[in-house]
């Protein structure tokens, strides 16, 4: 019984926190099932080669198609999986699919690009995650070169030893490490000086913060050009004008991924969609 603005307010505020656990108790009751329905699918967006403007390499981003909720995006999802310590489903089933993909592209000898995957915190506190991706490239016969890792600096700042070692032994192996989102938090070139990551892939918000002047070009050129010092590419994300393009191929930065360029795609249309090597 809603009396007053007091009550309203309180009844709101119920009914959003219902829907939310009840969207929380969904995901977690349902991701498994989702996983094997193929609800789960994995969507690649291009990467292009700062120089010839061609597809060199894309990243594979989970989408949820699911019967009651519609598209959901893993924004919404991955940090419910996360705090219930169920993440490494998800990024297990993405590894799989993309060796799968590749697997199938060499059957029907078709070209396929090196494909980066995302990594959260805790797939490093799962005992079996690194024989599980050992596994699954031996299993699909994936070269190593075609699959990279992105970690974020986020989850590389409590500097805890099981990630560093982890990540040092997966490097050793082989795999590419990249930082993902570098510069959205505080402690990035703290980070940098921790650990020899690949690729650096700069955060979104450069570009978005891109028009505002000679500052933040600035800060963009001293960080690719700060990479390169150190042995590593550079990535830049968000890209979706040609300003920033031209920008971004003036200072060197090697590689581009961005609405410019490539949307997110279902497997079928980005690899058949004319985007041949
Ligand atoms: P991310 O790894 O930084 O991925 C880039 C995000 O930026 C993607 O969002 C992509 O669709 C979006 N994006 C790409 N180009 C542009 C652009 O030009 N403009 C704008 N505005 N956005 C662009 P998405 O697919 O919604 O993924 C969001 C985040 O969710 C990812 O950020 C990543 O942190 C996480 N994520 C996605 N898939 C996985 C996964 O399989 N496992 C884990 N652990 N996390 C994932
Ligand atoms: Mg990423
Ligand atoms: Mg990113
Ligand atoms: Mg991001």
């Amino acid at each position: 019984l809603i009396r007053n603005n007091y009550d309203r307010y309180y009844q709101y505020y119920e009914d959003a926190l219902s829907d939310q656990s009840q969207f929380r108790n969904y995901i977690l009751t349902h991701i498994e099932r989702a996983a094997y329905n193929q609800d789960l699918q994995v969507y690649y967006q291009g990467v292009v080669d700062t120089n010839t403007k061609l597809p060199c390499g894309a990243e594979a981003l989970i989408r949820w198609q699911d019967p009651q909720y519609g598209m959901i995006y893993p924004n919404k999802f991955i940090p419910v999986l996360e705090k219930a310590n169920l993440i490494h489903i998800v990024d297990l089933f993405v590894i799989k699919q993309v060796c799968k993909d590749y697997a199938q592209a060499q059957n029907e000898h078709k070209p396929f690009y090196p494909v980066s995957v995302n990594l959260s915190r805790q797939d490093f506190f799962i005992p079996h995650f690194y024989d599980d991706i050992i596994a699954l490239v031996k299993t699909y016969h994936v070269p190593l070169k075609m699959l990279n890792l992105e970690v974020t600096e986020r989850m590389m700042s409590s500097h805890n030893k099981v990630i560093f070692d982890t990540l040092h032994k997966l490097q050793d192996y082989g795999f590419e490490i990249w930082m993902d989102d570098f510069g959205s938090e505080y402690s990035s070139l703290n980070m940098m000086s921790q650990f020899h990551f690949d690729v650096i892939k700069l955060d979104m918000n450069f570009m978005r913060n891109f028009k505002s002047g000679n500052h933040s070009r600035n800060i963009i050129s001293s960080i690719v050009a700060l990479t390169k010092t150190m042995g590593g590419k550079t990535l830049s994300e968000g890209v979706e004008e040609e300003g920033q393009y031209a920008f971004l191929k003036s200072i060197g930065c090697d590689m581009i991924q961005g609405y410019y360029f490539f949307k997110p795609q279902p497997k079928n249309v980005f690899f058949k969609g004319g985007n041949t090597i």
